[in-house]
């Protein structure tokens, strides 16, 4: 079994291409940080089904945040790593939200064994939004890694 990468590839700290597409924003060295901060945590406390994702948020100040997804029996329940690393960036921080990204853990059966940018789910897009609608997340576009404005991640939020 190929080892799981806890640093990640420093594919985007190279200039961004002249033709990065509008709304594309180039990673910088403090967003690979971010990165290699979920990797680590992920890293350290990767359980199949229980904690599977790991995110990191860094607040204006920035600190990094990071938080792991904590899963449950019934699964509607389970409690995304962002909201975890949020709530940390709140209680121990200045509740801000700068940029942030999620990492997953590969399933036991797929065979790429990296962990792997991921975007994230549809609520945690609304708690993002809501909170710091100025924030950056770092995502895989077909370009590489980039980072997209929240508002581009849900142009259409739930509102009431
Ligand atoms: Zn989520």
């Amino acid at each position: 079994m190929k080892p799981i990468r806890l640093d990640h590839p420093a594919v985007s700290v190279a200039p961004p291409p002249a033709d990065l597409p509008l709304g594309l924003i180039p990673l910088t060295d403090a967003d690979h940080e971010l990165i290699a901060a979920a990797n680590a945590v992920l890293g350290r406390h990767y359980r199949t089904f229980w904690h599977t994702v790991a995110a990191a948020i860094r607040s204006k100040d920035g600190r990094i945040w990071t938080g792991i997804h904590i899963g449950t029996t019934v699964g509607r329940l389970a409690i995304c790593a962002e909201a975890v690393a949020f709530g940390r960036a709140v209680l121990e921080g200045d509740g801000t939200i700068e940029a942030a990204v999620a990492v997953r853990h590969p399933k036991p059966d797929e065979i790429d064994r990296e962990l792997a940018v991921v975007s994230p789910c549809g609520a945690c897009r609304e708690m993002i939004l809501d909170h710091a609608p100025e924030a950056a997340i770092i995502v895989m576009a077909p370009e590489g890694l980039v980072k997209l404005p929240v508002r581009t991640l849900l142009p259409l939020p739930y509102r009431r």
